[in-house]
This record gives structure tokens, C-alpha cells and sequence, in this order.
């Protein structure tokens, strides 16, 4: 007998039937004599229709008030289930995350899960009920109401797998798991049967349409065994989120090729080298909370450089305006920058241990013609900024050099 939590999305318990679809799912797991604590999330749309009202009233909504209100979406949704296994004749009981004492910060809309009271939920598992948990939702120390932040059920359903020790974290979604890249861009892309936690958190870009990467980075540290699956495919094994060590001796060097179109790139000329002038230019754009990616900076010639870095696309001309005083300060020789660049992304544990990676991107890159703007590398990861427009070549060559479309 196994401890599972499974956590079922939005489009999966989209309408009564499809809630009556994953109450046959839940109820042919207990039948196989595990126990089960299901977080579902709000039915698909209804979190973005309580914001949309919520703006209507109030332009800016006050925080503590919308968690009040979008919170409802998953108490309509535990219900629902819950009776739908009763109807079953399956034992089910309900909760928000506040009658399990989902104890959060008073961060509201993005709270973190301070601590979770999990004995009521261990006495109905003995009871023989499934346990049935809103998603998203905890409370702060004064008994408000708090949200996790978009797609926060993850987080939940990981956050109780951790609490409870539970033999597998489950997360039905739309997809049937995490594939070497995006199947729209390259068809022949496949489903990864495993993925170490560390190259999920650089594939964000691929791997966060299917999780939210607070529930990775959760099960990471807590060492939970995460599977993402799809809730319409009955087959499907899914991915399997593993650690390094776990992984077999045959896993294939590269997981996959990862992309973002969100960024954009700034140079700033002749920047004088001497200490404390990167602070000085990066200290304003990161006090104005502007996440900075990739950064650059030449060797310098006549005690200057260039001084490049990638920002998101949507905070470019605040950047830009941001850097105006620093060079005029800094003596530095102008600004130029760009917002059609992307970023494509080579990732893979198995690039610690093998040599060449690096170059063989660049050669596949190079017979395409494709003229590379910056690189970045960590140890299990080649980053490329790239012109916009070659960004799908780029991804489908890059998977096909890469032989990700052959089954390992
Ligand atoms: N219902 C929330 C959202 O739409 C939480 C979730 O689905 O995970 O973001
Ligand atoms: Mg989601």
C-alpha cells in the first residue's frame, strides 16, 4: 500500500464530467489499496474570471480581499469531487487549506507554505476517505486567507507530499509529461520517460507550461518523487522527476532544448574598467526588481569595454531609461540593445562528463548560418541569444544534431 497525492488541474476538472472522470481515476487507485489525498485546482478559467471581476470593482484589487475571492474557485471544486466519489461509494472528505491549517506567510497572492498540520488528514486516510484539498490556498498566522500564486495547487500538492512522506507526488495536467522541446515547433520532439529535478529547473521555459517551478524547487529540496501525467490518457506513464544519481547509465547526454522569445538584450559601450562598475551598472536595474539573465563583459582594451546583459523583454525600456544616468556617470560611451533576440538553451546533466557539447552546438548553429549574439554555460547547460527569427531553425536543428528524436 502506497501514500500517493495526486493533483489534478484546471481543464481536468473543467465540468462535471470531467470531474466524474477523475473520481473514476481516484477511485480505481484506492481500489488498488493505496491511499489518497487529491488537490485539485479551481475549474479551468474561473481564477482569471474572479480577477477579471475582481478589476472591474477595483482597478488595482486590495490583496488581502482577492485572496478572499479567487480562493473560492478550488472550494467549488473539492466539493464537487468529493461528492462525485461519494457517488461512487467511495469515502471522501473535502477541505480548504485553512480548515488543514495550510499555515503561509502574509504574502498575499504569492504567499509561502510556512508549515501544514497534517494529523486531520492522516485520520481520515485511517478512516479509509480520500482526502480531498484545495489547491493554491493556506492561511496566514491571523486566520486570513492566503494564495500560493498562479498555478499554485502544485505547490500544494507537492507541499502535503512533503508533509506526509508520501511515496509519489502525482500532477495531472493537459500534457502527458515534459518532452525534449516544444512539440509545435518540432513535432518529432518526444516525452522524456525521466528528468533530473536540476535540468527541469533549466528547462523552466519548456518545463514551466507544466509546472509551476516553486513546486519543483520544493520537491527538490524535500526529495519527493514528482510525476507529471496527463489526466486524459489512460497509458501514459508520464515523466518521472528524478535526482542524478537514480538516473541509468544509458541516459542520453542532452534532456532537451529549451526556449524563451521573452528577453532582450543591452550593451553598454566603452564602460571604463576599473572596480565596482559592474555594481554600479547593475545595482540601479536590480534595486528597480529587474531580474537580470545573462551577463557579459569583454576583456578590455584601452581600459575600456563592453558591458552586455539580458533582461525580460517587458522590462526593456524601463532598463533602458534606468541606464541613462549610470552612463553619463560612468563615462561610458553609449547604450545600444535590442528586444528581437531569444534565448535557446542545450540542457542536460550528462554534459558534466562529456566534452565537445559546447562546440557541437556552435557547429550545428554555424551550418544554419545562425549568428550567435551572447553565450552562457552553466554545468549542464549551453545558453545562446540569437536573432528572433532564426529562433525555431535554431530549436529544430539544435534537436535534431542532438538525435533527441530517437527513442533512447
Ligand atoms: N487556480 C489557480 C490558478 O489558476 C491555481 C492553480 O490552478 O494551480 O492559477
Ligand atoms: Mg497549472
Amino acid at each position: 500500500m502506497s501514500l500517493i497525492v495526486q493533483k489534478y488541474g484546471g481543464t481536468s476538472v473543467g465540468s462535471a464530467e470531467r470531474v466524474k472522470n477523475v473520481a473514476r481515476r481516484v477511485a480505481r487507485w484506492k481500489a488498488k489499496g493505496h491511499q489518497l489525498v487529491v488537490v485539485v485546482s479551481a475549474m479551468a478559467g474561473e481564477t482569471n474570471r474572479l480577477i477579471a471581476l475582481a478589476r472591474e470593482v477595483q482597478p488595482h484589487p486590495d490583496p488581502r480581499e482577492l485572496d478572499v475571492m479567487v480562493s473560492t474557485g478550488e472550494q467549488v471544486t473539492i466539493a464537487l469531487l468529493a461528492m462525485a466519489l461519494m457517488d461512487m461509494g467511495v469515502r471522501a472528505r473535502s477541505y480548504t487549506g485553512g480548515q488543514l491549517r495550510i499555515l503561509t506567510d502574509s504574502a498575499h497572492t504569492k504567499a509561502r507554505i510556512v508549515s501544514i498540520d497534517e494529523s486531520r488528514i492522516r485520520r481520515d486516510l485511517a478512516d479509509d476517505c480520500v482526502v480531498v484539498v484545495a489547491g493554491f490556498q493556506g492561511v496566514n498566522e491571523k486566520g486570513d486567507i492566503t494564495t500560493l500564486g498562479r498555478g499554485g495547487s502544485d505547490t500544494t500538492g507537492v507541499a502535503l507530499a512533503a508533509a506526509l512522506g508520501a511515496d509519489e507526488c502525482q500532477i495531472y495536467t493537459d500534457v502527458d509529461g515534459v518532452y525534449t522541446t516544444d512539440p509545435r515547433i518540432v513535432p518529432e520532439a518526444r516525452r522524456l520517460k525521466t528528468i533530473t529535478f536540476e535540468e527541469m529547473l533549466e528547462m523552466a521555459s519548456l518545463g514551466s507550461k507544466v509546472l509551476q517551478i516553486r513546486s519543483v524547487e520544493l520537491a527538490g529540496k524535500y526529495r519527493v518523487p514528482l510525476r507529471v501525467l496527463s489526466s486524459f490518457e489512460e497509458e501514459s506513464e508520464g515523466t518521472l522527476i528524478t535526482f542524478e544519481e537514480d538516473q541509468n547509465m544509458e541516459q542520453a547526454t542532452i534532456s532537451g532544448i529549451a526556449f524563451n522569445r521573452d528577453e532582450a538584450k543591452v550593451t553598454i559601450l566603452g564602460v571604463p574598467d576599473r572596480p565596482g562598475i559592474a555594481y554600479q551598472i547593475l545595482g540601479p536595474i536590480g534595486d528597480a526588481n529587474i531580474d537580470v539573465d545573462m551577463i557579459v563583459q569583454n576583456v578590455s582594451h584601452d581600459g575600456l569595454t563592453d558591458f552586455s546583459f539580458t533582461v525580460n523583454r517587458a522590462d526593456y525600456h524601463k532598463t533602458l531609461k534606468l541606464l541613462e544616468p549610470v552612463v553619463k556617470h560612468i563615462k561610458a560611451r553609449g547604450v545600444e540593445g535590442g528586444d528581437k533576440i531569444a534565448k535557446v538553451s542545450v540542457v542536460g546533466v550528462g554534459m558534466r562528463s562529456h566534452a565537445g557539447i559546447a562546440s557541437s552546438a556552435f557547429r550545428t548553429l554555424a551550418e544554419e548560418g545562425i549568428n550567435i549574439e551572447m553565450i552562457s554555460t552553466s554545468e549542464i547547460k549551453i545558453s545562446i541569444v540569437i536573432n528572433e527569427k532564426y529562433m525555431e531553425l535554431a530549436v529544430r536543428a539544435l534537436h535534431k544534431a542532438f538525435g533527441l528524436e530517437q527513442p533512447t
